[in-house]
């Protein structure tokens, strides 16, 4: 079939990549000339294990090609996937939909025959309705039909998540359109993959629920970790002891700190928004936005207690600055509000992240990025394990921070703390 993804970010460019090699042919546009220049010389534009196989194989197999040409994109394909940004607006509230909406627009002038436009970004309950508004205006509702597909991959493990999903979700009326649909994923269906046909606004519906359940699930275990603390418990046995239910599950029942990412936080602000828009109170996502918010200032309050109120030039190195493992993506990730706040009262800074310097922090005095984690630890009061990445697993703490005294405080409880204390390290875990 004939592809074109509108937006090549994570799930655009992975999810392009995943159907050319399923067959395809498919063109990814950006209106980001350097990132599609890029692209065409194989410089990858995100940290995703597996990806610049799949595309530099697709890319000279012609399968996948690369555009900033959205009319012209759009002309040659049958099916129109909408992959760009829906962020928080400005003031906060509800999601910012001006760049879905440019797309419809867009889009309009080049349907000349029938096409399937499929939301694949995730989109407020009844945006679907918005967009074939927007495109009927100028094409006859005969030539297009609108879809919500959400996208449910994540990021680190997103090949695989495309190509094995749990679940893939069709939101459409129209019969002809799911077959084609259907027909499209048939070879991830064939691989298990759980087929749904469900209306429009289900879809939409489907994948904010999803999200605010998961951050539901994580804030829970974080206010039950934060009780833990009081009362000489390890929050590690509550999760294995809950999870293990079958009715509850042991995923996203990790304590750790707030969660963030370019989703969760973005996701439950727009879904309690909606809420409010058909006055309907959604007040456990709304307890949960508050709750996640506070979580980041409780584990500074955390932070200054284990350093006795003396922050002014203590040597204070985060291991790992993303909001999770096996992604570069430094959106609402916890530590851009936690390194500056450190900084502001006098620690030094120094990080090391897998995926290399973040830009985030570039601007920042007192804020040192390190190559390797050695140097990163190197002269520490205090490591902080923000993010858990494998090489943080097996670190030899004394060797390389040398004669100095220094705490460990582990925020993904990657140790275990019976092992620290028998090599005499003073940890500190989340919810233990
Ligand atoms: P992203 O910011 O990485 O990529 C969006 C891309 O769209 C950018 O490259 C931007 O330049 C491009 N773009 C914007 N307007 C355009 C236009 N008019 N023409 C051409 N290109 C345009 O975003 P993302 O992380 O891939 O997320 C996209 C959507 O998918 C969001 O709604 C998000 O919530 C959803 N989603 C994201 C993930 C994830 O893990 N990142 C997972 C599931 C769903």
């Amino acid at each position: 079939m004939k592809l074109c993804m509108i937006g090549t970010g994570y799930v655009g460019l992975v999810s392009g990549v995943c159907f050319s090699d399923l067959g395809n042919d498919v063109i990814c546009v950006d209106r980001d000339n350097k990132k599609v220049k890029n692209l065409e010389k194989g410089i990858i534009p995100i940290y995703e294990p597996g990806l610049d196989e799949l595309v530099l194989k697709n890319y000279k197999n012609n399968r996948l090609k690369f555009s900033t040409n959205l009319k012209e994109s759009v002309s040659k394909s049958d099916i129109i996937f909408i992959c760009v940004g829906t962020p928080t607006k400005k003031n906060g509230n509800g999601a910012d939909l001006s760049q879905i909406y440019n797309v419809a627009k867009e889009v309009r002038s080049s349907i000349k025959k029938f096409k399937i436009i499929i939301t694949k970004s995730t989109v407020p309950v009844t945006t679907g309705d918005e967009i074939e508004k927007i495109i009927s205006q100028k094409v006859s509702k005969k030539l297009f039909s609108v879809v919500s597909n959400p996208e449910f991959l994540r990021e680190g493990e997103a090949m695989r998540d495309f190509t094995y999903p749990d679940r893939i979700v069709i939101g459409t009326n129209n019969k002809k359109t799911n077959n084609i649909l259907k027909n499209l994923y048939s070879p991830l269906i064939s691989k298990g993959a759980k087929y749904i046909n469900t209306s429009r606004r289900a879809a939409e519906l489907i994948k904010y629920s999803s999200n605010a359940f998961l951050a539901t699930k994580i804030t829970f275990i974080n206010e039950i970790a934060n009780l833990c603390e009081k009362i000489d418990v390890n929050v590690e046995d509550i999760s294995i002891g809950m999870g293990l239910d079958t009715r509850i599950g042991s995923r996203f029942l990790r304590a750790g700190p707030a969660y963030g990412g370019s989703c969760f936080p973005k996701d439950t602000k727009a879904i309690a928004t909606t809420g409010d828009k058909f006055k309907t109170n959604l007040s456990v996502i709304k307890s949960v936005i508050k709750s996640n918010e506070n979580r980041s200032s409780l584990l500074l309050k955390r932070i200054f207690e284990m350093l006795n109120g003396k922050i002014k030039n203590k040597k204070i190195c985060f291991l790992g600055v993303t909001f999770k493992a096996n992604t570069d993506d430094m959106r609402d990730s916890s530590s851009i509000s936690m390194i500056p706040s450190l900084v502001k009262k006098g620690g030094k800074i120094n990080y090391y992240d897998p995926t290399g310097e973040k830009n985030e922090f570039n601007k920042l005095k007192n804020v040192v990025f390190s190559q390797d984690i050695k140097t990163a630890i190197k002269d520490s009061d205090l490591i902080i394990i923000h993010t858990e990445w494998n090489e943080f697993k097996n670190i030899n703490f004394k060797e390389h921070v040398k004669n100095k005294k220094f705490i460990l405080f582990d925020m993904r409880n990657i140790y275990s703390p019976i092992k620290m204390k028998d090599k005499k390290i003073n940890y500190i875990g989340i919810g233990c």
